[in-house]
């Protein structure tokens, strides 16, 4: 399985290069980021951190003096606004619960316990907490999203009912601890997914058309 990931791996990396991805200048960027793409194109993403940027506001200290009604409208592009406002104003609050608003002690918790704690706070599931995790604290864990499922479930790598968790350990298990790999891999199959294996797969094109396909 191993040879399998990596050769996944080095075909996507061969045709598409290095990614850089997550764009964000900051730590923090990136994990506001991270809650306000539920649902919704990076693009509107981008036009509310530039707003919150614009406004001064895009800082733990700077959300946390807005009340719910004053960050809502100025995220309104990335959809959901005021539900992703009561999430980003959470994850605000635990950040200061916990680590006192500083992201360089939330970096030295260990991964695991910080993940379980990630999990708790309202609206962010494993997807987000992952984000946050690997793009935010560059920590070694994989980010697991539609597109892999469906990139590795049309290989039969997968079964098309595979849980998160075990997509997740599926990486984990096989491929070295390596923040810098999970970063590039994952970033490479949202683009794979985004241009050659969308809802109707575009094989002839796709550099993994030489890797056993299902489809
Ligand atoms: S487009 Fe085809 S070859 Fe490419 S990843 Fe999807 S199913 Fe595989």
């Amino acid at each position: 399985m191993k040879n399998l990931l990596m050769k996944i791996y080095r075909a996507l990396y061969k045709a598409y290069g290095p990614r850089h991805w997550w764009p964000g200048e900051t730590p923090f960027e990136v994990m506001v980021g991270a809650i306000l793409t539920q649902n919704t194109s990076w693009k509107n993403v981008e036009k509310a951190i530039q707003k919150l940027k614009n406004k001064g506001f895009l800082s733990a200290e700077g959300i946390r003096q807005l009340r719910k009604s004053q960050l809502a409208p100025l995220i309104r592009s990335s959809g959901y606004y005021r539900i992703k406002a009561d999430r980003l104003k959470a994850f605000v609050s635990f950040l200061f619960e916990e680590y006192n608003g500083d992201l360089k002690k939330m970096r030295r918790e260990r991964m695991e316990t910080l993940r379980e704690k990630l999990l708790e706070v309202k609206g962010v599931g494993p997807e987000t907490a992952d984000s946050i995790l690997l793009y935010g604290l560059k920590k070694p864990i994989f980010v697991v999203d539609a597109y892999t499922k469906r990139i590795l479930s049309r290989h039969g790598i997968i079964s098309e009912q595979a849980s998160y968790g075990e997509i997740q350990d599926l990486f984990m298990n096989h491929l070295p601890p390596d923040e810098r790999l999970f970063n590039e891999y994952h970033a490479l199959l949202v683009h794979l997914g985004k241009t050659a294996c969308r809802k109707i797969p575009r094989c002839d094109s796709c550099p993994l058309k030489e890797i056993k396909c299902l489809k």
